[in-house]
């Protein structure tokens, strides 16, 4: 099957195959011809699909016909964070380039004034997260009663991030008449009731996620004492050929610290986090993937869904907390079936952490030694720190059990590299300063995830939430994973009587 047997026009058809796809994905393939008939679609489908183009390129044809009022968006497109919002509103540009349709993006951080402006032009596609909408939709910049088309994408990150309410509340301002596309890549029950209160008989389109990235990656674990981690860290980038890397941290005050420190070791670094204003957050992301950053030394903000092509390697300073988190890590490489490679530098006493990815990643991670550094041990349950649980991460998945345990009973010595049973062959040429060889590799406990991997933050929303207008916030020094938006009733200034918002 082809792009032409879906029902698209020339200039959609142009644009795709200039975009240089050939055949349409499952979700494209079953998507395009439902909506372009006009129908509510419940997609349960996870990023890397092609789940974007599933609903662009449809919405394009159907909104080629007509115009926009001021003020006035034709159809609306929800994301839960403001990278995905922009990621979305880059495809409609690429695949609506032969097309004279205007968009506008609506997310925090970035100047009211201009997002007032492109809404007062007439908006045909309006890309927005919840909190910013909300907060326009208020001060009276927007009117909804013309949206015709809604979507409503990785609903059960909205929930993750408690932005349900915020959702419902966006929904209830449109008219009642519209098509509604909700895509989910997970359903559980509560996105099941939302689905069942905004589709009208929809049509349920089901696919399977991508190879997992898990697969794909060769995973390696560098154990150092702490105060070696950078250290370790510029010797794995210069062994290794990184032609782009992320590197991960888990505290985004360490950010700085290590941008600088490899910076003056010849290797430049750029850093991005949450604490940065969204335009230098935008700016970097873009130098990054123009190919003009090589190392970027970040926080989890960066590991969302983002479409990064070609990213070699993934670096993680600290081993995260919660194994889910580094499943979103790492899954920023070995993309569109490529392999890639991710590198963890862990301290002894990280060893739980170490066991409880490996348990969900389903794939052995492999020991790798440093020359110079003495031969650690990963410890399994090292005191107070080690005993403690990471936000959920090994409770949910069972990770340390001490008959799964991959920690070595005692010291190893370097030995022959001895390829572990991965799902892809060995590795390619081992540099010499760093010798991985299989310690005793975490028995899978279970097959790697067929399912998105989402966050599950342990506290109600009013804990949870990051703020687009809070950028002072701590989310990334110990409650990592949370959103970018803050549910806008949180955001929402105690009126006292007589008290003017704006
Ligand atoms: P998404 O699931 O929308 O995040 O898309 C994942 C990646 O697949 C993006 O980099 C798209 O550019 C790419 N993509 C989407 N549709 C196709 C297709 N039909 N053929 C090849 N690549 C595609």
């Amino acid at each position: 099957m082809t792009f032409s047997d879906l029902g698209l026009g020339p200039d959609v058809l142009r644009a795709v195959a200039d975009a240089g796809y050939v055949e349409p994905t499952p979700i494209q393939r079953q998507a395009i011809p439902v909506i372009l008939m006009g129908r509510d679609v419940l997609g349960c489908a996870q990023t890397g699909t092609g789940k974007t183009a599933s609903f662009v390129l449809p919405m394009l044809e159907i909104l080629a016909a007509g115009r926009a009022k001021a003020r006035m968006p034709r159809s609306l497109i929800i994301e839960p964070t403001r990278e995905l919002a922009a990621q979305v509103s880059e495809n409609f540009a690429t695949y609506g380039k032969y097309h004279r349709l205007s968009t506008a993006l609506l997310i925090g951080g970035t100047s009211f004034t201009d997002q007032e402006r492109s809404l007062g032009r007439g908006v045909d596609a309006l890309i927005a997260t919840p909190g910013r909408l909300i907060d326009l939709f208020e001060r009276g910049k927007i009117l909804l009663s013309d949206v015709k088309i809604l979507v409503i994408d990785e609903a059960d990150r909205m929930l993750d991030m408690g932005f349900i309410p915020d959702v419902e509340k966006i929904v209830g301002l449109l008219p009642r008449i519209r098509q509604t596309l909700f895509f989910s890549a997970t359903m559980p029950p509560e996105i099941r009731r939302l689905a069942d209160k905004f589709l009208m008989n929809p049509k349920e389109i089901s696919v399977s996620p991508p190879a997992s990235p898990a697969a794909l990656i060769e995973h390696v674990v560098v154990v150092v004492q702490p105060d070696h981690k950078r250290e370790a860290l510029r010797k794995l980038i210069e062994s290794e050929s990184v032609k782009s890397a992320l590197i991960f941290c888990n505290r985004k005050k360490d950010i700085g610290a290590l941008v600088r420190d490899l910076t003056r070791h010849n290797l430049p670094a750029a850093e991005l986090h949450g604490d940065m204003p969204q335009s230098k957050r935008t700016e970097t992301l873009d130098a990054f993937k123009r190919g003009e950053i090589r190392l970027l030394v970040c926080s989890d903000v960066a590991a969302r869904g983002l479409d990064i092509s070609d990213l070699s390697h993934v670096f993680n300073f600290d081993v995260p907390h919660n194994p889910e988190d580094y499943i979103h890590r790492i899954g920023r490489t070995g993309r569109a079936g490529r392999s890639g490679r991710a590198f963890t530098i862990a301290a002894p006493e990280d060893g739980k952490y170490v066991t409880a990815i490996g348990s969900l990643i389903g794939t052995p991670i492999k020991r790798m030694e440093t020359a110079g550094e003495p031969v650690l041990a990963l410890e399994e349950d090292s005191g107070p720190r080690g005993r403690r649980r990471g936000r959920g991460g090994s409770k949910r998945h069972g990770g340390a059990h001490p008959a799964h345990s991959h920690a070595p009973q005692k010291p190893h010595a370097t030995q022959t590299p001895n390829a572990p049973p991965t799902s892809r062959p060995a590795p390619h040429n081992p540099h010499p300063t760093h010798e991985p060889h299989q310690t005793q590799a975490p028995a899978p406990q279970r097959p790697a995830p067929h399912r998105p991997i989402t966050p599950h933050p342990s506290g109600p929303p009013q804990q949870r939430a990051a703020s687009e207008r809070a950028p002072n916030d701590h989310r990334e020094s110990g409650a990592k994973g949370f959103s970018d938006d803050l549910p806008a009733f949180l955001a929402r200034p105690l009126i006292i009587k007589g008290d003017k918002r704006d």
